[in-house]
């Protein structure tokens, strides 16, 4: 008889995990089939201050895993309590970004998709929002057998169980999670405690825990000083967890001596201390994490040495990308015309499309930030626009500056101007053909009139019944069918595209005749309703006037340009 095997002290706690019983303290829900070590994990967390480019450094490591052949996934967490990101302000948090699946969520999920160039999902994103409304629906369906719902064990379970589902839906080799925030604060506690208790259960070599920390070099000192991030990282091994690699941002490159004092309070090799100084751009963050080994330390501690490929060819097009962007090329000008000129971040996908569009003409995009509100006459316009090579309006709502949007558009109409609308761009361009080329006086939108008589663009039927503004516009990706001779053709190369949605109102469908009877092409439809998604001038008319209905900006990524951004730079160099 061959003796009864004894577990491994992982199998035992992993059948302890399986107890679901109110008699057990356990509550980690395990995906049916799940396999334990499938997926590596890591862990980026920040520390002393925000907003110092995690979520950059998140999506360069990710990239630096991806090119060397590994399937990796990018997930963020966010503290708020939003559900999404869809109803919150662009001018305090930065863009609302739109994936593939409809979801409104942070704009570091732009930064995934670019580096990675890959479509993330719904189950990428958690907020501390989403996460209680999943967990109250969940009790009030008697999903919790009795129990009072703790923080522990049952938040903390349900973000385990949110990060295992996506491990086992995309079967990647590693998930990479960002948390937002800094260690210690309240919004985020449980998220890294949840962290902490994965990487017990996941066992040795399985996850990395990974802190960004920020190191200050305070001007009446001239020197840097480690202690905001030794506090910081403290505060992290206080919760129980250990950093194993620490990334300093710091505005110019630290001294080993810094290195050196945060190893020691921290029980991090100096080797796996790095530098992250502010650089030229953000297509160098790859690159300078290599330099330092970033990808080199993670593949180790999660033991992936075996499974890598090179990534020899991927660093290479990579590095030829970024040099060629900082080469002297020819400038243009574009103005962007829109209601949060103050806050670039609200136009993050916006400037990275334009950039990379530059880029694949050899040209550098200065852009001019345009506010509409001070634009009241065509004369006044035609000075806010001087020197332009080709203007953007971009998407938008409400009623702020939207006169002085529509007189943009006319000036880049009459003056052959390449003009670019975006979403709102789009309905503007529609409401100033019919008002000043079709003689459709009282034409607008019923956003910003609703009881306008000339309804030109209308909410859509579909919207008519929602109530609410959370999550309810049209939204996500929808196929654009493409009409042939059009200048729409002749950019995407094809009779159909693929593209990402973020609106309520349309062009209205009893205007579409008259509108193309007096030279307006709708070169881009919905497949099977009359929704008008690409409107056009013809070649011969105009150098480059079209708008979009939806958000190109958001599929553009570095080395693969979104072909609309691309053509419009492309005319606005034939402006210059
Ligand atoms: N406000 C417009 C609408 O809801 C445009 C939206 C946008 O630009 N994203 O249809």
């Amino acid at each position: 008889m061959t003796p009864k095997k004894t577990d491994t002290e992982q199998e035992a706690l992993i059948k302890s995990l399986a107890k679901k019983t109110d008699e057990h303290e356990f509550y980690t829900p395990i995906p049916k089939n799940y396999q334990f070590g499938r997926t590596k994990y890591v862990f980026v967390t920040g520390s002393v201050i925000s907003g110092v480019g995690k979520g950059i450094f998140s999506a360069s490591l990710a990239k630096l895993l991806k090119d060397q052949g590994l399937h990796v996934e990018a997930m963020k967490f966010d503290g708020y309590l939003n559900v999404d990101a869809g109803t919150l302000n662009p001018y305090r948090h930065g863009e609302v970004f739109v994936l593939d699946d409809g979801t409104e969520c942070d704009m570091d999920l732009g930064t995934y998709e670019r580096f990675l160039d890959q479509d993330i999902s719904k189950d990428n994103y958690l907020t501390a929002g989403k996460l209680f409304s999943q967990i109250i629906t969940k009790e009030r369906a008697g999903g919790y057998l009795g129990r009072d719902v703790q923080f522990i064990p049952h938040v903390t379970g349900e973000i385990k169980s949110f990060i295992r589902h996506l491990a086992q839906k995309s079967e990647a080799d590693v998930v990479l999670i960002e948390v937002g925030g800094t260690a210690g604060d309240i919004e985020s506690a449980y998220f890294l405690e949840a962290l902490r208790e994965l990487q017990y259960e996941e066992g040795a070599g399985n996850s990395c825990f990974v802190n960004v920390t920020y190191i200050l070099k305070p001007s009446s000192l001239g020197e840097h000083k480690s202690k905001a991030a030794q506090l910081g990282i403290r505060t992290l091994m206080s919760m129980g967890i250990q950093p194993q690699l620490i990334v300093c941002r710091s505005t110019e490159p630290i001294p080993e001596k810094v290195r050196e004092k945060l190893s020691i309070f921290s029980n991090v090799p100096v080797d796996r201390v790095i530098g992250l100084e502010d650089l030229q751009s953000i297509y160098q963050v790859p690159l300078k994490l290599k330099e330092a080994k970033a990808d080199e330390i993670v593949t180790e501690i999660l033991q992936l040495k075996a499974k890598l490929k090179s990534q020899e060819k991927a660093l290479m097009q990579w590095e030829d990308f970024e040099k060629k962007m900082r080469e002297p090329k020819s400038e243009i000008n574009v103005a962007i015309t829109g209601k949060y000129t103050g806050l670039h971040d609200a136009y993050a996908s916006i400037l990275n499309a334009l950039e990379h569009a530059g880029e694949a003409n050899c040209a550098h995009v200065n852009i001019h930030w345009v506010d509409t509100a001070k634009i009241e006459t065509l004369k006044d316009a035609e000075n806010a626009l001087k020197g332009m090579q080709g203007v953007i309006v971009p998407g938008g709502f409400g009623s702020r500056g939207v006169e002085g949007k529509i007189l943009c558009v006319q000036h880049c109409r009459e003056n052959k101007v390449p003009y670019f609308g975006l979403c709102y761009g789009f309905q503007m361009a529609v409401i100033e053909f019919a008002r000043n080329v079709c003689n459709i006086k009282g034409a607008h939108t019923t956003e910003v009139e609703p009881d306008c008589p000339e309804d030109v663009i209308d909410i859509l039927p579909e919207q008519k019944e929602k109530e609410g503004l959370g999550g309810n516009m049209r939204l996500g990706g929808h196929k654009v069918d493409i009409k042939k001779g059009t200048v729409a053709e002749s950019l995407y190369d094809a009779t159909d595209a693929h593209e990402r949605f973020r609106h309520r109102y349309e062009c209205n469908p009893k205007y579409i005749d008259v509108l193309e009877k007096a030279g307006l092409v709708f070169s881009g439809k919905a497949p099977h309703h009359p929704i008008m998604q690409i409107l056009e001038l013809p070649a011969e008319q105009h150098p480059f006037f079209v708008g979009v209905q939806f958000h190109p900006e958001f599929t553009s990524r570095p080395l693969r340009p979104q072909p609309l951004f691309k053509g419009f730079v492309s005319a606005c160099l034939k402006k210059n």
